[in-house]
């Protein structure tokens, strides 16, 4: 059994479920996780923004709009009035609930019960759409087996108890379908895996099912070897590893969630990226694949403060990055990058809610510099030391741009340098040049 996720694109019009509907057909009896219709988790976004506002016509009045593109796509999608019918039953039941959470008093929890409907949506739809086309398929409803413990992470055995019993109930189905990116929390709240988190679920449910493989399928032939929203000719790289996927995914390959890589490391099962517009290219496969001596990909992530703590008494003080580093921990932000000299020391995070706070601390251990707005770009590949050159050609590529940190050797996968962010594109196309042309 395979696990197949189709993103939102795959899945964000009625062409494109019918589409995917053949594929899911023509694959055999696997799990089916479907994220929302393409913008729709924007637009729940935005109504649960207006709602924390307190402007309750302006989440009315997105939320009308929803509804009618719904309408529209049942209309088109269906053959027979009873599908139509039933799939009108489902929207309108989703769509009500969210009217009934305008209404009442907003809280957070009403805005992560918000968010959650695209997938409830698209999997509804989905599902009818299969039967009319006479495929028995099961709906594995994600709130009743996908949870997240006290720390956010997921329980996996929670997940992997519930998740099994119900597959062992529905033995005669032909196909499973679940919801992507939506879970309960450890208060048994409605809660969800981030954005772009459909990836993930992908992973834990083929982790505890040990599926013979993830497919993850969406617009795109794979894991280019650059941002293609950034570079031109950027091509698929056909095979990764655990280490490098994860890496180009942390550092903003948008093609996969972050965390998405690690139940299937752990669980040592295949991710393939596949592209939904076409089936047949080969995409890439990330697996235990044995070092190759190559680079890979570069990927960018925005959104980066760098700090610096400058201290005077740091030579041979042992305990200043202890104390620097408790210090991050106390305000819970985690550390992206980091360079170290005799007088100081250098970090990056992506999460300011504690930077002033945080600043306020460090300057009792020496002075303090913050960057805002700057970018991580990333080299990844096998860049064991041993093999000669490829720190120099990465960081010879960025000659001519102002280079804020380097760091090389956390992990024998990534060359990482910090940017401004005015200076990415440059530096993305600098990069594809000089390493893959
Ligand atoms: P889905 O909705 O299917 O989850 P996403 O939008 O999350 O799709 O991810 C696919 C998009 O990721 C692509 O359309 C592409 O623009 C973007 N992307 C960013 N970096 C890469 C990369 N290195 N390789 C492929 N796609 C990338
Ligand atoms: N629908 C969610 C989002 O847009 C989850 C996903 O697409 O993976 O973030
Ligand atoms: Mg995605």
């Amino acid at each position: 059994m395979k696990v197949l996720k189709f993103g939102g694109t795959s899945v964000g019009s009625a062409e494109r479920i019918r589409h995917v509907a053949g594929l899911i057909r023509s694959r055999g009896r696997n799990i089916v996780v479907l994220s929302a219709m393409a913008g729709t988790t924007n637009t729940l976004v935005d109504i649960a923004d207006y709602l924390s506002k307190g402007n309750v016509p302006g989440a009315q009045e997105t939320l009308n709009n929803l509804n009618l593109k719904y309408l529209n796509v049942i209309d088109e999608l269906f053959e027979s009035e009873t599908s139509r019918l039933r799939a009108k039953a489902v929207i309108s039941e989703r769509f009500s609930y969210i009217r009934a959470l305008i209404d009442g008093d907003y809280s957070a929890a009403d805005g992560r019960e918000i968010l959650a409907q695209g997938e409830l949506m698209s999997t509804a739809m989905m599902d009818i759409y299969l039967n009319e086309n006479g495929v028995r398929s099961v709906l594995l409803p994600a709130l009743e087996y996908m949870r997240t413990d006290a720390n956010g992470e997921p329980d996996m055995k929670y997940v992997a108890t519930r998740l099994r019993r119900m597959l062992d109930l529905n033995r005669d189905a032909d196909v499973f379908l679940t919801q992507g990116y939506i879970c309960l929390n450890a208060v048994g709240e409605v809660d969800n895996l981030k954005r772009g988190g459909s990836d993930y679920s992908a992973s834990i449910i083929g982790a505890v099912v040990d599926a013979d493989e993830v497919e993850i399928w969406t617009d795109i032939d794979g894991m280019h070897n650059n941002d293609p929203r950034f570079v031109d000719n950027t091509s698929p790289v056909g095979e990764l590893n655990f280490e490098e996927a994860a890496e180009l995914a942390y550092f903003g390959a948008k093609i996969l969630h972050p965390n998405c890589v690690l139940p299937a490391k752990l669980a040592n099962i295949p991710v393939r990226l596949l592209n939904t517009l076409d089936p047949k290219a080969a995409g890439t496969v990330i697996y235990h694949m044995p070092p190759d001596g190559r680079i890979k990909a570069v990927a960018a992530k925005d959104n980066i403060t760098a700090i610096k703590i400058k201290s005077g008494r740091m030579l041979l003080a042992y305990g200043f990055l202890h104390k620097v580093f408790e210090t991050f921990e106390k305000y819970q932000t985690s550390i992206d990058m980091m360079a170290t000299s005799e007088v100081g020391v250098s970090v990056t995070i992506d999460d300011e809610s504690h930077l002033a706070a945080l600043v306020d601390e460090l300057k009792n251990f020496g002075t303090v510099t913050v960057d805002r707005d700057m970018t991580i770009v990333c080299v990844v590949g096998d860049l064991e030391w041993h093999n000669r050159g490829h720190a120099a050609q990465a960081v010879a590529a960025l000659r001519d741009i102002p280079v804020r940190m380097i760091s090389y050797g956390g992990s024998n996968y990534n060359v990482s340098m910090l940017i401004r962010k005015e200076d990415k594109i440059e530096a993305l196309n600098r990069l594809s040049e000089a390493l893959f042309s």
